[in-house]
């Protein structure tokens, strides 16, 4: 069934609106990626101007996506649900998981048309294991708990590790983001996990103005403070140390160090559900 929508997008063509900039094609540009068009390049091009550290605060977010998803396969959950996937980008998360545990499962979740139309790319599971892509808004929280591609793949009787990497500041407070995470949190069993990274507005003062140039073509961006992405780890035990820009948050690289806070502006942080 993880196959269905990918099938499906091929027979239809999907409708990219290549007239006005995409979140996920921007990042993509960012990480240095080929699928944008010249409306992403303008918003990057413009974006980058006002934050030129930009493309650093993208490497850094992927960095620890990595870093965070191996960290909860090594700690032993065998469940992935990533919502806000974006374009495929070697490697891809279930690659790391898979790669310590082969027998995981991953769900995947975007709501952009030109994520649907990779998602090929993102069902190259091992043997052992699994993935799925779900077609959907992270907004849908009923439909999405309630969607083949995840119950049939995943057992929510068992722990599962949510992440909702450098997705949440594209969903405004109208919306209720706290809300969408308390429920998708609460169907999920103790033991589970949940990995959140997101930019910062108290890091760096281009980074609203970024975001700006970003509201200014389309693109609703929200970037919050420390203490209001803490409260999305509410009633969740932080796991060391908590929540820090992404490139401090279990470095791989002395390296890391030297880089200044100002130029990633994201913060991340894991946390277990007791
Ligand atoms: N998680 C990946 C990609 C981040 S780019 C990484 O960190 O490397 C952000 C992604 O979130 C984009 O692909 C965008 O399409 C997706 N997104 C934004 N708002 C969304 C929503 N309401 N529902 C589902 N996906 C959303």
């Amino acid at each position: 069934q993880g196959w269905a929508s990918p099938a499906a997008a091929q027979v239809s063509p999907v409708d990219l609106q290549m007239d006005r900039p995409h979140a996920a094609r921007m990042y993509d540009l960012l990480l240095g990626g080929k699928d944008n068009f010249p409306a992403d390049r303008e918003a990057v091009e413009a974006a980058v101007a006002a934050f030129p550290h930009l493309p650093v605060a993208a490497r850094q977010n992927r960095a620890f996506l990595h870093r965070a998803a191996r960290l909860v396969a090594e700690v032993g959950v065998r469940q992935f649900f990533d919502a806000g996937t974006g374009i495929p980008t070697s490697p891809n998360l279930h690659e790391v998981v898979q790669a310590a545990i082969p027998d995981a499962r991953v769900v995947y979740l975007d709501s952009d048309p030109i994520v649907l139309a990779h998602a090929r790319a993102l069902l190259t599971s091992s043997p052992q294991g699994r993935t799925a892509y779900l077609d959907a808004d992270l907004r849908d929280v009923d439909r999405i708990l309630s969607s083949p591609e995840l119950v049939d793949t995943l057992d929510l009787t068992r722990p599962v590790a949510l992440s909702l990497i450098a997705i949440l500041h594209f969903v405004g407070d109208d919306d209720d983001p706290y809300g969408i995470v308390r429920r998708l949190v609460e169907r999920l069993p103790s033991g589970s996990y949940l990995t959140i990274s997101h930019a910062a507005s108290d890091l760096n003062p281009d980074v609203e103005r970024a975001a700006e140039v970003y509201r200014q073509r389309g693109v609703a961006i929200h970037p919050r403070s420390h203490a209001q992405i803490m409260r999305f780890f509410d009633g969740l035990e932080l796991v060391e140390p908590g929540l820090v820009p992404v490139h401090r948050w279990h470095p791989d690289d002395p390296g890391l160090a030297a880089v200044p806070d100002a130029q990633v502006s994201a913060y991340g942080a894991v946390a277990a559900k007791p």
